[in-house]
Parts: C-alpha cells; sequence; structure tokens
C-alpha cells in the first residue's frame, strides 16, 4: 500500500503560530489546482502499489471549491490504483463549514475529516488568530455529523501562554462532549518564523512552566484514555479501528507521495521535497518539470527512522525487523542504549517489541535520541 498527501497552500489568513508553507492570496487557486493535476500525473510511475490513503493538507483544503476538488479526484482515479475503501481526508476549518459546503464535501469521495479547532476558549482562539469562535467550532462538528460523517478528527493546542489546567481541561471536555472518533493535540511550539515566536522575544508572552506543561500532557493522555480514546501515537488518539490510516503509514514507513509546494515524499529509500514557492511550483507545471530536493537516506539514517517513529507509536520498535533490515550490529547498539530506560520502566519490552511506557512518553525525545546513531 502507498499514500498520496496534496499539500493545499491557502489560508483566508495567518494563524500567529503557524510556519506551515501557505498564502493568502486565493486568486492563485486555479492555477494551482491545475499545477497539481499536472504533477500528479507526471509522478504516477513512481508507485505502483495500490494507494491504500488520500490526504488533503495544508494550509487549508477547506478553501478549495467543488469543481476544485473534481478535478483533483478526476486525475487521481484515473491516473493511480486506489483501493475501493481508501482513507480520503480533508483538513477543513471551522468557519469553513458552512451548510452548503459540508453537503458539497459529503457528495465527493471524503470519508475523514479533520477539523482545526485547537480551543474552545474565545480568548484562546483570539490570541491564536483562529477565524472561528467555540460556538462555530461545535456547530461546525454537528453539521459534518448530520451529514453522515462518521469519522471525525479534532485538532486542539495547549501549553499556550497563560493557559491554566483548568481551561485546558474544559478544552478536553468539551472535546469529548462532540462525540467524534479522533484527537490530534500538540504542545504550542514557538516556530521561528512565526508572530508568536516574535512576541516571546518581544518579551510580551510568557511560556507556561514545563510542570504545567508535563501536567497538561498527563491530563490529555488520563481524561482521552478514560473517555474510550486509544493513544497510539505521542500526539493522536483515537476510537479502536479508527485511528489515522494516513499518519499509521508515516510511522510505518508506508511510501508516500506528496503533491503540492512544500509536500515531502518518502520511498523507502529516500526522501524528497518540493520547491517551498507557490510561484516557482507553478512554473514548474508549464515546463512540465518540479523543482524537488531528494535525499538518499544511509543505512544510519534509516536505522534512526526507524528508532524514531517506532518509538513515537503504541506499536514500539519491532526488534526482529530492525536485525532484519540493519543487521545485528546496531540491535546490539540499540539494545546497549535502551537498557537503562527499561531499568527505570520508561520503556517495556513486550516479546520483540520495545515500547515507551506511559511515563517514557514524558521524556520521548531524550529516549529517541539516545537510541539513535550519530557517527
Ligand atoms: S489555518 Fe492552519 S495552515 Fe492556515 S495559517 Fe492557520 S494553522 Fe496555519
Amino acid at each position: 500500500m502507498a499514500g498520496i498527501y496534496l499539500h493545499i497552500p491557502f489560508c483566508k489568513t495567518r494563524c500567529t503560530y503557524c510556519d506551515f508553507y501557505m498564502g493568502t492570496n486565493e486568486s492563485h487557486i486555479d492555477a494551482f489546482v491545475e499545477a497539481l493535476c499536472v504533477e500528479a500525473v507526471l509522478r504516477r510511475e513512481e508507485t505502483k502499489e495500490p494507494i491504500g490513503t488520500i490526504y488533503f493538507g495544508g494550509g487549508t483544503p477547506s478553501r478549495l471549491q467543488e469543481h476544485h476538488f473534481e478535478r483533483i479526484f478526476d486525475t487521481l482515479y484515473r491516473h493511480y490504483p486506489i483501493v475501493p475503501d481508501a482513507e480520503i481526508t480533508v483538513e477543513a476549518n471551522p468557519d469553513d463549514l458552512t451548510e452548503d459546503y459540508v453537503t458539497m464535501l459529503a457528495a465527493l469521495p471524503f470519508n475523514r475529516l479533520s477539523i482545526g479547532i485547537q480551543s474552545f476558549d474565545n480568548g484562546e482562539l483570539q490570541f491564536l488568530c483562529r477565524r472561528h469562535n467555540a460556538r462555530e467550532a461545535n456547530d461546525a462538528v454537528k453539521r459534518c455529523q448530520q451529514h453522515g460523517f462518521n469519522n471525525i478528527s479534532i485538532d486542539l493546542i495547549y501549553g499556550l501562554p497563560g493557559q491554566s489546567l483548568t481551561v485546558w481541561q474544559r478544552n478536553l471536555e468539551q472535546a469529548l462532549a462532540l462525540d467524534i472518533q479522533h484527537i490530534s493535540s500538540y504542545h504550542l511550539i514557538y516556530e521561528e518564523r512565526t508572530r508568536m515566536y516574535r512576541l516571546l522575544k518581544a518579551g510580551k508572552i510568557t511560556p507556561v512552566m514545563e510542570e504545567t506543561s508535563t501536567e497538561m500532557f498527563a491530563m490529555l493522555i488520563d481524561r482521552l484514555t478514560a473517555d474510550g480514546f486509544v493513544h497510539y501515537e505521542i500526539s493522536a488518539f483515537g476510537k479502536e479501528g479508527l485511528f489515522s490510516q494516513h499518519n499509521c503509514s508515516y510511522w510505518k514507513d508506508v511510501p508516500y507521495i506528496g503533491l503540492g509546494p512544500s509536500a515531502h515524499s518518502y520511498n523507502g529509500e529516500s526522501r524528497s521535497w518540493n520547491v517551498r514557492s507557490l510561484l516557482r511550483y507553478n512554473k514548474g507545471a508549464e515546463g512540465g518539470h518540479f523543482e524537488r530536493e531528494v535525499e538518499q537516506l544511509s543505512a544510519q539514517e534509516r536505522y534512526n527512522e526507524f528508532i524514531l517513529t517506532g518509538l513515537r507509536t503504541m506499536w514500539g520498535i519491532n526488534l526482529q525487523e530492525l536485525e532484519k533490515r540493519f543487521g545485528v550490529e546496531l540491535l546490539d547498539y540499540c539494545m546497549n542504549n535502551v537498557q537503562p530506560y527499561l531499568n527505570r520502566g520508561l520503556v517495556r519490552q513486550e516479546g520483540s517489541k520495545l515500547i515507551l511506557t506511559r511515563e517514557g512518553f514524558f521524556i520521548s525525545d531524550g529516549i529517541m535520541s539516545d537510541l539513535m546513531r550519530v557517527d
């Protein structure tokens, strides 16, 4: 199986914390969709495997209109072997999910929605420069459910400056009240190219204390798992059988083709990145050649990815697979380095698997970097 990711680089406005590649000039959308379809056709030979997942991410894919989606689906179904029960996700912002828009989405092949809610607190939403309020977020989810979407994920952000545990708990309770199937939740990161970062550097905001961050993560895990969600990846919680197949494929070494400006691709041997410029991307379509940087992965780099992606998930690192793919020397390296964490109960061994314990999740970055090899 393989996956397709489509990067839709348009948003109505830019959120304070965001450093994704996107722009706000929507007059380029038509030309972009045509370029995207050209790239999809040009790269159709890159995989012969059946396509099990398609993911429209961004940016804000819900800035596209019906004819854009139809054009893209027509191209994909014509040129790729998409399996009949493929998971097909679109990211959407609550303010775009009007009655007409959801009716349109429900008539297209989408069977999963990922809604960028981030918070149910109106003060936080304003601070993040989101374009919706809490009531609109609730209404959007209910509208999607009424139109038959029964695989809905929402994003929540935590660790905002000044955020209290009480507000975070209220956000979680409101999310759980929605009867959704999946929640992705991330701690705020101060990315250099963002307004949030500049506010931090100017001393206008104060990051939450580390202990508060840890308590928020603990509350996230405890509250969601108590409600029947499975914590299957550091930031991802899903109801049984309704994990994000597309994201799982990133963590399980499944190849994927990334289409659109700044999109990443992976084929098991190399990674590549499309040019991070809409104008240069659209120009690529005119000449039939898209700018893309390719990096061949060495055995060591592949081993490091194997550690990083395996340890993030509840399935952990498969030691038999590690030995088969990277040899006994790297297996020994991994086992020697993990021993202190096994002793401290931060990693557990189940048969041939190494899996982070609940406590291990709190210092996962340190454990991963100790198991990775840098010569
Ligand atoms: S909607 Fe998403 S992609 Fe667009 S600016 Fe906000 S966080 Fe970034």
